[in-house]
């Protein structure tokens, strides 16, 4: 009989595909995952299998506790940090239905300077209206309780004052990143988008350490012809 989760774990299995294919993990780095708020499960890419092995029927379904559902396999070892951005997303007025975690090399270098991202130029005004964010390091204390669940507490503090339908990734300080979207891929779409503004952010500061931000006028009408009411803008 086919499982009512087919299509989910279908979605989950094509963006975790995409990981490898742009670049963003190696061997089993990495882990996508969707959701299916009604039924409040999301499907995720089991634990330590390389992405030339993984199949649909290898992703794991599990609840907003991060319990397994469906599958044979162990879900990612991060899969209570997706558990409590879902939860944490819902309550805040839902719209996020996948979740990407990489260790993509640019994004993870800026997590492990602990820096957010400036917004240097329009490409990063394209999608988000600020620097990318970067959490606080995690204390000794959250990392020797529910190290993955504490990573998730981190991500939410930081987005206490921040809207993430606005800004659909962080950098975890001396992780890596974390991105969001309507659909897995769509959060698989801003874990490409970030790694190019990782590397592009890089890049700027090496040729001029004091390089000044994009002044505000530029980021406003750069984002606002992408996401405001009057969007007209599309390449
Ligand atoms: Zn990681």
């Amino acid at each position: 009989m086919k499982s009512i989760y087919s299509d989910l774990k279908d979605q989950a299995w094509q963006a975790n595909m995409e990981i490898p294919r742009r670049g963003l993990a190696i061997y089993t780095f990495g882990n996508v995952s969707a959701l299916d708020a009604d039924r409040a499960v999301f499907a995720i890419k089991p634990s330590g299998v390389s992405y030339d092995a993984l199949t649909a029927a290898d992703i794991v379904v599990v609840d907003l506790d991060a319990k397994v559902v469906e599958g044979t396999l162990r879900p990612s070892s991060d899969t209570k940090t997706h558990a409590a951005l879902y939860r944490s997303f819902q309550a805040s007025g839902g719209g996020i239905g996948g979740i990407v975690h990489t260790h993509s090399t640019y994004a993870t270098a800026w997590a492990q300077a602990g820096m957010a991202i400036p917004i240097y130029g329009t490409t990063h005004a394209d999608h988000l209206a600020e620097d990318v964010p970067c959490t606080a390091v995690m204390t000794a204390e959250a990392v020797r309780g529910d190290y993955e669940a504490e990573t998730g507490t981190q991500i939410i503090d930081c987005f206490r004052t921040r809207n993430p339908r606005e800004i659909p990734m962080v950098l975890v300080a001396g992780h890596g990143p974390f991105t969001w979207g309507k659909t897995a891929d769509k959060a698989v779409y801003h874990a490409v988008v970030l790694e190019e503004l990782a590397k592009m952010a890089s890049i700027t500061r090496s040729l001029d350490p004091h390089a000044g931000r994009l002044p505000d006028y530029l980021v406003r009408k750069h984002y606002e012809r992408k996401h405001g009411t009057g969007a007209y803008y599309g390449q």
